[in-house]
């Protein structure tokens, strides 16, 4: 007789004990909840006005932040946190995008942010289900694309109108299921702090009512899994997109004055603005926007700032230009209207500007208790996730060590 068998045999009929000594919920692995608070900045979780995301942190582990990648913005960042990909590699380079065969991209056309052909790589919730876990969404930017022809098992079309406490009682039904359907990965997504700090500032009242809001939502969803007995169970994941920057009354460039229309067309405004020269003004073009300016600077996409890791991709604008923290680019008819309105809120600055950093918070079997570990980059959520979840990591550009100090085995 060999050894393995040998030391098969008892092994196994532990192993069976095991599992007769626990109840099938105990055996099965921890479900993820991936939470996002669309534009939290790090330093908003030491305002003294989320508790439960402070008990989260202190009993589980915080990031000191998380750096954003470029373009600091909402779809570009959600899905390179649940691909490991910079944008310049999963192609979600902007908000908004302009494909030579697809046409354009825009938040607001469901037909686009629903088409597969603008989502690249390998989402988090395609592996899963591909290992044949079940996963559902309660929104996040790419699960209403079936990606390699996968969508996770749930998922919604995007509704602002279902409220936070709806989407948090959708997650908990699920969560509540028995193990053979209960989702090994859930997506949770919520935009309310972002819109109140876009329309009056980070730092305003409004905004400061919308992170009440969402942490008191937060608060719900653990007292509703502390009295299920799961909140010992469930490895929460909690992520913002980008942070966010005060933008006075006023400071706006129209983008006709960053470069004659006849020469160049803006493919996207705001604070990463793409222009792409008319056909034989390439020349022109460049003489007007490369270089520094008052509010700011423009470059070829081949010579971006490498640091950035951006410019590669087709869908990049032939020429980039990064406006500087508290600017916006807007068209020539908003800038009156700019000036006249209060002061508001901005994203889409250099991800290294202390305003624009994000957060990572996370609790649940997996994780220490208490611990506090130095900043991280958004691609390396991914392998943390793919950890988690029990699946292969696709190829991705994260570090798969960066968060191996988070967790309790590491
Ligand atoms: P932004 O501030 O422009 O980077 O984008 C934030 C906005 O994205 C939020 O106000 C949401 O309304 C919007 N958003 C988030 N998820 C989705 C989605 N799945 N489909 C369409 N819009 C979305
Ligand atoms: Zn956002
Ligand atoms: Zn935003």
């Amino acid at each position: 007789m060999s050894l393995l068998p040998r030391l098969a045999a008892p092994l196994l009929a532990l192993a069976i004990a095991g599992c007769a000594m626990s109840p099938a919920r105990d055996a099965a692995p921890a479900p993820v909840v991936l939470i996002s608070l669309d534009g939290l900045r790090a330093t908003d979780l030491d305002l003294g006005l989320t508790p439960n995301l402070a008990r989260i942190a202190a009993e589980g582990v915080r990031a000191e932040w998380m750096t954003p990648s470029y373009p600091s913005l909402t779809f570009p960042n959600h899905y390179t946190v649940v691909t490991g990909l910079r944008p310049d590699r999963h192609g979600v380079i902007h908000n908004t995008m302009r494909d030579a065969t697809l046409g354009e991209f825009k938040l607001a056309s469901k037909e686009a942010v629903s088409d597969a052909r603008w989502w690249g790589g390998e989402p988090i919730w395609v592996g899963a289900e591909r290992a044949g876990l079940p996963t559902a969404a309660m929104f996040w930017p790419g699960t209403e694309a079936a990606i390699g022809g996968v969508r996770p098992r749930r998922w919604s079309t995007y509704d602002e109108k279902i409220t936070a406490d709806e989407r948090v009682d959708r997650v908990l039904g699920w969560l509540a299921e028995d193990a053979s359907t209960r989702p090994r990965l859930t997506t949770l997504y919520f935009e309310k702090l972002d819109k109140a700090s876009h329309d009056r500032g980070p730092d305003s009242p409004e905004a400061r009512a919308a992170l009440q809001t969402l942490d008191a939502v937060i608060g719900r969803l653990l007292d509703a899994l502390r009295a299920n007995g799961q909140l010992d169970r469930v490895n929460l994941v909690i992520t913002s997109d980008h942070g966010m920057a005060p933008v006075p009354p006023g400071q706006a460039v129209a983008a006709e004055d960053m470069v004659d229309p006849a020469d160049a067309e803006s493919v996207t405004r705001g604070q990463s603005v793409g222009f792409t020269p008319r056909p034989g003004r390439t020349a022109a073009a460049e003489a007007q926007l490369l270089g520094r300016h008052a509010h700011y600077e423009c470059w070829r996409k081949a010579e971006l700032p490498p640091q950035w890791k951006y410019g590669t991709h087709p869908r990049v604008p032939a020429i980039v230009c990064q406006m500087d923290e508290g600017w916006d680019a807007v068209s020539r008819s908003s800038v009156a209207k700019h000036a006249a309105e209060p002061a508001g809120g901005s994203h889409g600055y250099d991800p290294q500007l202390p305003s624009m950093r994000a957060v990572f918070i996370a609790r649940g079997p997996a994780f220490k208790r208490g611990a506090r570990i130095p900043a991280i980059d958004n691609v390396d959520v991914y392998p943390l996730l793919a950890r988690l979840v029990g699946i292969k990591p696709a190829a991705h550009d994260g570090n798969p060590a960066a968060l191996t100090p988070a967790l309790a085995a590491p």
